[in-house]
């Protein structure tokens, strides 16, 4: 394995296209990219893996913004995205409501979970896919009652919480 010598200790995610085909740590040729958004992320080697995953989430705790598809296989949350994909009530912006279902990952735009003070909202589409939008959980909570209160508050407070330690490791490390 050729030794190469470290070059960063903590990144923050940027653009991968044409940039060096090598960790953005170390420079080692073996690497994967570890992405926030498409095409935005961090190069790394296996070795570095664990530094590319802390400073990725870090970043999407520090704006607040998690992509769907990293959380939704979490205990904490699947339960409700569940209830979601079938179909959920949803107030449209003329106060109609109606059936909308959870974004699915093959949506064309990628799915994010934005995390604000007290909630997070959860990518809703129309089940023809003619519109999106972000709803918060209190707000699915209240305009659903077939869906049990405490997988709404269990996975509120699961996305609140969410990277908190990762952004600290990664300050941390800045040092
Ligand atoms: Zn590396």
């Amino acid at each position: 394995m050729a030794t190469s010598t470290l070059r960063n200790k903590v990144l923050t995610p940027g653009s991968l296209t044409m940039r060096e085909s090598s960790c953005f740590y170390c420079g080692s040729d073996d690497h994967c990219d570890y992405m926030v958004e498409d095409f935005i992320g961090i190069r790394s080697c296996p070795q570095h893996k664990q530094w590319a995953v802390r400073d990725c989430r870090a970043y999407c705790r520090e704006r607040g913004t998690i992509p769907l598809s990293w959380v939704q296989n979490n205990e904490a949350i699947a339960g409700l995205l569940t209830f979601l994909k079938a179909g959920a009530k949803v107030k449209r912006s003329s106060g109609k409501l109606e059936e909308w279902i959870l974004a699915p990952s093959k949506y064309r735009e990628k799915p994010y979970i934005f995390r604000y003070d007290e909630d997070c909202t959860l990518p809703m589409v129309a089940r023809d896919g003619s519109a999106s939008k972000p709803v918060f959980i209190h707000q699915l909570r209240e305009l659903n009652p077939q869906i049990d209160p405490e997988l709404c508050n269990k996975a509120s407070k699961f996305l609140l919480e969410l990277y908190k330690t990762d952004l600290e490791d990664h300050l941390a490390a800045q040092t």
